[in-house]
């Protein structure tokens, strides 16, 4: 499990990533890399590789600014801090402060946003020079990367998108980061010749480990726009310019924005036609994640490029952990199986008081699933082991020691069932999983089926304190353009697909759901805007 620059000089002239900026191949990130390595650490006073797990942040566009800033923090023996353009100043300068970072680099688009924030935290600022957009590698620098035991030194230091509080910074090791994208590779079959379409934040496993590891781990190209944007997607899927994109993963809200392009876009049906023909003869994989993909989108994308979406599991904690298979049927809804080297469990009270550990433990891989008799489809705790599970919670051992059962597992704090041979999220224990007049709902079931509705645009479905139920069912629903919806229309519709209580009592409308930048909704924060509680 060493590091990806450590494979990168025998991919050496093949094209690793393709900005704003032009083509660059493996051998251009590596040197480059090298050299920004190296003023790191003359800036650090220390020897080349001996950065002893100091913090490098790092501010960069989404092109290869990025990557050789991240490569040169690990070959600096740092471990590096990624910081994302798109965050305010305050929140920059939270991440700064809180992983205690002995340097700041930054991209040269970023040097007079952070100036003054460094200067406020009395740390460092390093400008990237313009050999690190355009460099010749040959005439940077010399050597290579000395060869070290790199397995259990911190990597990387994620924040966690802040659905449920304020960020932790979660580290993981190089023998983490590689455990996930060799399982990756493995699952979804990557391979040089793939060609990955980027537009996803680079602050978030997603983005970083599935999107942009993975490719460049087996010496494939990542072609990387600055930021998402509907029209440039479609337009490379569709345009016969080489690189010819054939992977493409994203979260479940960028696959809305895209369908809501392609309905106001591709209405004649030749268009329809060519657009379909183009994404089945010429994609290979999509995968949706970091969010529960509704059936009614999974299955709109499926009638607009005829692929059906793989749907996988992750955290920011864990990597990725479960995911549905590449060739054989991937079930609409559930997340598949774990992924090679990915122990899995499902715990609950009831089973404890029986004196039974777990209903259901898996071993990725070709490993069997063990089921407790009796324990068939019985909702708990998801729990994950493996090597791909973080270290700690920066700078938190006691977070730390409370995320981990006294034998080790990690407790994900979502809610998951094993049923038809595969796992299926029911959303977070804390605010997804509504208890009801004695019935557990799970939001994300309610808000799957709201979604189907044809008045309603983004749903959020939340628990709201109740003096006679415990919890009611409230949909916070953003309309359509031009619709309307009543809460009884909308009661009288919901008793067709749902258990009657699971129908929302309560229905409140709003312009927009609010979503942080990985398509995730806040729902404490929701029900304090909401409810003022
Ligand atoms: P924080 O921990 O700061 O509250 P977060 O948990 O949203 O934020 P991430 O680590 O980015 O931060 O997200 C992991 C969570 O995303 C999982 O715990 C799970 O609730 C959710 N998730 C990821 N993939 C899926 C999926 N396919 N289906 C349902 N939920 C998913
Ligand atoms: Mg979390």
């Amino acid at each position: 499990p060493a590091p990806v620059f450590t494979r990168a000089l025998a991919f050496g002239d093949r094209i690793a990533i393709v900005d704003q900026h032009g083509h660059h191949t493996y051998r251009d990130l590596y040197y480059r890399s090298l050299h920004l390595s190296q003023e790191i650490c003359r800036l650090r006073n220390c020897v080349d590789g001996d950065l002893q797990e100091e913090r490098v942040s790092f501010l960069c566009s989404n092109d290869v600014s990025y990557v050789v800033a991240q490569w040169a923090s690990w070959m600096s023996g740092g471990i590096a801090v990624p910081l994302y353009w798109k965050h305010p100043e305050t929140q920059l300068e939270y991440f700064i402060r809180d992983s205690r970072s002995s340097v700041v680099v930054a991209g040269q688009e970023y040097v007079d946003l952070l100036s003054p924030v460094v200067k406020r935290l009395g740390v460092p600022l390093l400008p990237l020079t313009s050999a690190v957009y355009h460099g010749a590698a040959e005439r940077l620098t010399e050597g290579q990367v000395q060869e070290r035991d790199w397995r259990d030194r911190g990597a990387m230091i994620f924040y966690t998108s802040g659905t449920t509080g304020r960020p932790k910074g979660a580290l993981s090791t190089h023998r983490n980061l590689a455990a996930v994208v060799t399982g990756l590779v493995h699952m979804w079959a990557w391979t040089k010749d793939d060609v990955i379409l980027h537009v996803l934040p680079l602050h978030h496993v997603h983005g970083v480990v599935n999107k942009l590891l993975c490719p460049l781990w087996v010496g494939a190209t990542c072609v990387m726009l600055p930021e998402f944007s509907a029209q440039q997607v479609w337009e490379r899927f569709l345009s016969s310019e080489t690189p010819r994109i054939n992977v493409f993963m994203a979260v479940p809200t960028i696959y809305v924005k895209l369908l809501d392009y392609y309905d106001r876009h591709f209405t004649q049906p030749h268009v329809q036609d060519f657009v379909r023909a183009v994404c089945e003869e010429k994609i290979r994989l999509m995968v949706s994640g970091s969010a529960a993909l509704p059936v009614p989108v999974l299955e709109r994308w499926k009638s607009a490029t005829g692929h059906i979406l793989l749907e996988r599991y992750g955290m920011t904690e864990i990597g990725m952990a479960l995911s549905n298979p590449l060739t054989t049927a991937r079930l609409p809804g559930s997340v598949g199986t774990p992924l090679p080297g990915v122990e899995v469990r499902i715990v609950s009270e009831t089973l404890q008081k029986e004196g039974s550990s777990y209903a259901i433990h898996a071993e990725g891989g070709e490993k069997e699933t063990k089921v407790t008799p009796g324990f068939e489809e019985k909702e708990g705790e998801l729990l994950v082991r493996g090597p791909s599970v973080f270290r700690e919670y920066w700078d938190k051992p006691e977070e730390t020691r409370n995320a981990f059962t006294s034998d080790g597992w990690f407790k994900t704090g979502d809610t998951a069932v094993f049923k038809d041979g595969k796992y299926w999220i029911r959303g977070r224990t804390s605010v997804d999983i509504i208890k009801t007049g004695g019935y557990k709902v799970s939001a994300l079931e309610v808000e799957r089926h709201l979604l189907a509705h044809p008045s309603i645009m983004d749903v959020a479905v939340i628990g709201v304190p109740d003096m006679t139920w415990g919890q009611r069912v409230t949909a916070v629903v953003a309309l359509q353009e031009g619709h309307s919806l009543s809460h009884r229309d909308l009661k009288e519709w919901a008793r067709g697909v749902l258990a009657p209580y699971a129908v929302p009592s309560e229905l409140l409308l709003v312009e927009e759901i609010p979503r942080n930048q990985m398509g995730k909704v806040n729902k404490k924060d929701l029900l304090k805007q909401l409810y003022r509680l």
